[in-house]
């Protein structure tokens, strides 16, 4: 099943979509267009983190901090971790 990276259309959003998030779908669902928490428009991502590996992740990560962004990755139920920017290290999203 391939993991879809999702991201709101409409920043802020809410904890859950506000950094992105990931979510495991069968290629039979339909794309997401509304985030399953606030109900907010979003977007699929083309080019999910977890497809890249090595350079290419610790260069995005630099580009996403250079440009003022913060980048978080979902570590556990409604936990998330700081990969890259500015902000606090983990958040919880619950
Ligand atoms: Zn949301």
């Amino acid at each position: 099943m391939p993991i879809y990276e999702y991201a709101p259309l409409e920043p802020p959003g809410c904890a859950l979509c506000c950094y992105g998030f990931e979510r495991l779908q069968p290629l039979s669902e339909p794309a997401l267009t509304h985030c399953p928490a606030c109900g907010g428009a979003i977007r699929r991502v083309l080019g999910a983190p977890h497809v890249q590996s090595g350079q290419s992740h610790v260069l995005r990560e630099d580009h996403i901090a250079k440009h003022g962004f913060t980048q978080y990755r979902r570590i556990g139920k409604g936990l998330y971790e700081k990969t890259a920017g500015k902000g606090p290290d983990t958040i919880s999203g619950d």
